[in-house]
């Protein structure tokens, strides 16, 4: 469960957020949607903790967060997998190495049960076998779904994605979205998407969150938003098909 009351959120005086208030509930996906600079990237950061707001509250879990110090902040965010715009690998190290990264470094799980995870999670998206693999040998699509097993194989309760689909064709970008559906109904897990492709954000989201000039001006389902009477809204949807 993730909960933003009255989010602020400036840079050099120019204010990205303004008075966000988002809720998002266990298992449920939230797409979130708006122009370039509007703030979601940003958004993400706050709820990873990587953030502090200017102001308003952050519930992670059923833990206030934005007030928590660096070492506090552990606890909550290795409840989180984290899916980044550009798939940021470790370039010097193998897939399998990447995955169990997390692991080696914040569990004291044995070599054997890391093993287990990493082939479990890299068959969850469809790279079985592929832990030799070195990053620079995969495409665009298997860098993003590597991305996808590193930030499983920590077990999160919450996975962040921030554009997993961007610069990606049409069939990669598809079977990306339906890895996240079938990974929030295998483990469960609360998904917060940011995504730029309307398509994908109406095949995958439970519900949408439009933010516009730091404000969230629209959320609903998809076919609410298909049917919003907002002229912004109406426009984003219809310049992005
Ligand atoms: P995009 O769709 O292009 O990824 P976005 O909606 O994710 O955009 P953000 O990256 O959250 O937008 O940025 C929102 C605004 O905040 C932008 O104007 C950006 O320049 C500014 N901004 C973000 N991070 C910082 C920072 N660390 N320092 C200064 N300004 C920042
Ligand atoms: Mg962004």
């Amino acid at each position: 469960m993730i909960k933003l009351v009255n989010i602020n959120m400036s840079f050099g005086g120019k204010q990205v957020l303004n008075k966000i208030n988002l809720e998002v509930a266990a298992g449920e996906i939230l797409v979130i949607i708006g122009p370039s600079g509007s703030g979601k990237s940003t958004l993400l950061r706050l709820i990873t903790g990587l953030l502090k707001p200017d102001g308003g509250q952050i519930w992670v879990n059923g833990r206030e967060i934005s007030g928590l110090s660096e070492d506090s902040l552990i606890p909550v965010r290795q409840q989180m997998g984290m899916v980044f715009q550009y798939a940021a690998l470790f370039d010097s190290m193998t897939v399998g190495e990447n995955v169990a990264f997390g692991l080696r470094e914040h569990t004291k799980m044995t070599e054997e049960e890391i093993q287990k995870i990493v082939r479990r999670t890299l068959r969850m998206v469809g790279l079985s076998g592929h832990e030799p693999t070195m990053p620079d040998q995969l495409s665009g699509g298997m860098k993003k779904r590597v991305s996808l097993a590193r930030a499983i194989a920590g077990n999160p309760s919450i996975l962040l994605y921030d554009e997993p689909t961007t610069g990606l064709d049409p069939i990669m970008s598809e079977t990306i979205d339906r890895l996240i559906v079938s990974t929030r109904r295998i483990l469960g897990v609360t998904s917060v998407v940011v995504t730029h492709h309307m398509t994908s954000a109406f095949h995958i989201a439970d519900r949408i969150a439009m933010i516009h000039q730091g404000q969230i001006i629209e959320t609903g389902t998809s076919e609410q938003f298909r049917n919003s009477t907002n002229p912004i809204v109406q426009q984003f949807i219809h310049g992005k098909q």
